[in-house]
């Protein structure tokens, strides 16, 4: 296969890379909480380590990137968005999981890479990302698939940069295009300005759609919503924008989600504890379709 983006960086501009995400991290600038780096970080990131809640191959995935040997999973300790109806809430909110150090953390992408896992699937790891990059800085040459950003949608600009850089492909979610949304149910009051500027960033960055003669994605991006209860007007604005950057010339492939459930403190509102209506449903994929934008489209079961 080509090289993927980290193997094509010389040390020197990775080594650059890897020092402005660490002092990032350093000054809590590294997500839009911009929480100045407080004793305990909102994320829950520890000083020293990667934090991680499990190393796993993982085939719920996009087809093109689950494949048939599956993605290499890495779910990261903590998050930055937290949002109160995450089904991996015992991840995100409560931070379980091991530190492991630079070392350890190579050895469990080698046995990763050991599995035939098709990609590197990095998912919610703003708070690790100049640490991880230091660790595939060690292992680079025999890191032979493509690198993913799986991601929030909301990011600092600085980091988003340095993610364009080094990641392959992005599952980039579009939530929320409405900031009382993002506060009520995230821990985000202005998620529409940093998403905006990495959707302006990502049409700059020109990512083409490249898979393999087997069909499995190399290079690409993908844009995920996940439809929430009772908030079909959300949805119907985010497919608006997507149609509006898919005009602009953004090339991207739409996964729209309905694997909504309602958890954690999502048990805790009427508005959320419930199941997607399937009608409302029916309206956004009807939108969707309207616009020809291409994907996936999950059935609401
Ligand atoms: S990712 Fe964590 S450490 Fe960085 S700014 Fe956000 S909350 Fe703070």
């Amino acid at each position: 296969m080509n090289k993927n983006l980290l193997r094509s960086l010389s040390d020197n501009t990775l080594n650059s890379i890897i020092s402005d995400l660490e002092k990032l991290f350093e000054d809590g600038r590294c997500c839009p909480q911009m929480c100045n780096a407080p004793a305990k970080r909102p994320c829950g990131a520890p000083e020293e380590g990667i934090k991680v809640a499990s190393f796993a191959v993982h085939d719920g995935e996009e087809p093109p990137v689950s494949g048939w040997n599956g993605a290499g999973n890495i779910f990261f300790s903590g998050c930055g968005t937290r949002c109160i109806f995450c089904q991996n809430w015992p991840i995100s909110h409560e931070n379980n999981g091991r530190v492991y150090t630079i070392d350890e953390f190579c050895e469990k992408i080698t046995k990763l890479l050991d599995r035939k896992v098709h990609n590197i699937n990095l998912v919610t790891g703003d708070h690790f990302l100049g640490k991880v990059l230091k660790s595939f800085s060690k292992i680079k040459e025999s890191i032979n698939v493509p690198l993913i950003y799986n991601c929030s949608g909301c990011h600092n600009e600085e980091l988003f940069d340095a993610v364009l850089k080094t990641m392959d492909i992005l599952l980039f979610d579009v939530k929320y295009c409405d900031n009382s949304l993002s506060a009520r149910y995230s821990e985000i009051k202005d998620y529409t300005g940093p998403n905006l500027k990495c959707l302006e960033m990502l049409l700059d960055a020109e990512i083409p759609w490249i898979e393999n003669d087997v069909g499995l994605l190399r290079r690409g991006l993908i844009i995920r919503h996940l439809v929430v209860p009772g908030q079909i007007e959300n949805s119907l604005k985010v497919v608006e924008l997507l149609n509006h950057y898919k005009k602009r010339g953004l090339e991207f492939k739409l996964s729209l989600m309905s694997q909504y459930f309602p958890a954690y403190k999502a048990l805790e509102l009427e508005e959320l504890n419930r199941k997607v209506d399937p009608a409302d449903y029916r309206k956004i994929v009807k939108k969707v379709e309207k616009y020809e934008i291409e994907g996936w489209i999950q059935d609401l079961c």
